[in-house]
């Protein structure tokens, strides 16, 4: 249920609400918006006749049921966006916000010179994976620490913040060390024990839909996180598996602007893993930055025919560079030239 104070409540009246949320049995979480406070009560086992007394409260306008499953992430406990900040840039503001990199780190020479290149090309996050989640054991399966050193080389030299995957509890603290967002993979959406874990931590999440996710699934996954104490989290459409074999997935781009419809969190578009095809991703990227994508992730290596993962959908640093200005086109100017502001 959430609580929605009037515009003039004042922080006693703010306060005596928490504490009667907690006394019958609910988390309060507060959410002060550019118009008014809003204080959720979340969590099972409460009574909540006692919350839908509060509408007489002082300082109270209305006490509603949030009619989603999903409480924290929804749309109603917070109308303003979210925005999210990594290492300095800002996700869900009016600036798109251009992640790119390999999909695995193979290298020291491979990542800073494709860190360079996509740092020209105007992307501002690096990506690039260490541990990587393989369907085949026999294939390259990432770096792990000595790639993680290598990004925050990459990040010192270049000062783009680095997004990589984690896939085990057993790796966050590490990798908390090196990375400045934490990515957890469409394959762990739903690795509960995992993203407990990931709400206890000090760093932002990105976090993908699962292959084969519901957006309210999605949703969910993301309540975990902010039920936990985590609420710098960035939803990633990354294309879904149906009946289509044309494209290595099929990309939802409806799902984004659903998914900022129904919640405050920022949601961007990976164009690379939606669609398996580098000639693809300049139209998906425009497409997704229409629906109102905060950002995009994409797979760019210096030479993708030489790639260990993914190659067949990468980008080398020439196409990323021509995709990125098709963005800023003049001519469709679905962005401005420099800000990259959003349509
Ligand atoms: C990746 O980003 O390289 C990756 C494995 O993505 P996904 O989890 O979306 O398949
Ligand atoms: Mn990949």
């Amino acid at each position: 249920m959430i609580v929605n104070m009037s515009d003039n409540a004042t922080e006693q009246q703010i306060e005596h609400i928490i504490q009667r949320i907690r006394e019958a049995g609910f988390q309060p979480h507060v959410t002060r918006g550019t118009e008014r406070t809003i204080v959720a009560a979340v969590g099972s086992g409460g009574r909540r006749h006692e919350i839908e007394a509060l509408s007489v409260a002082p300082g109270v306008d209305n006490v509603v049921a949030i009619a989603q499953p999903f409480k924290l992430v929804s749309r109603q406990t917070r109308p303003d966006p979210s925005i999210v900040d990594v290492a300095g840039v800002k996700i869900g503001g009016p600036h798109v916000v251009i992640m790119a990199g390999p999909c695995s780190v193979e290298s020291r020479e491979q990542l800073l010179e494709t860190a360079q290149g996509v740092k020209s090309a105007g992307a501002t996050m690096l990506r690039g994976g260490a541990y990587k989640p393989r369907t085949s054991p026999y294939e390259f399966q990432g770096l792990g620490v000595e790639a993680l050193k290598i990004l925050a080389e990459a990040r010192e030299l270049t000062g783009l913040p680095v997004v990589t995957e984690v896939m085990s509890t057993e790796d966050v603290d590490l990798i908390c060390e090196y990375a400045d967002m934490l990515q957890v993979g469409a394959r762990n959406m739903q690795n509960f024990a995992l993203l407990r874990r990931l709400a206890t931590i000090d760093k932002p999440i990105l976090l993908k839909r699962g292959p084969s996710a519901t957006v309210k699934e999605w949703l969910l996954a993301a309540e975990y996180l902010l039920a936990g104490g985590n609420n710098r989290v960035v939803l990633c459409e990354r294309g879904i598996k149906t009946f289509e074999t044309a494209t290595r997935n099929t990309i939802d781009l409806a799902a984004v602007a659903l998914a900022k419809e129904l919640s405050h969190l920022p949601v961007i578009v990976d164009p690379s893993h939606g669609t398996g095809k580098p000639s693809l991703i300049g139209a998906v990227s425009r497409g997704a930055v229409a629906m109102g994508a905060d950002g995009l992730i994409i797979e760019v290596h210096r030479c993708p025919e030489r790639a260990l993962s993914d190659g067949a959908q990468s980008l080398d640093i020439g196409q990323f560079e021509r995709v990125v200005r098709s963005l800023t086109d003049p001519l469709r100017p679905l962005l401005v030239i420099g800000q990259l502001a959003k349509a």
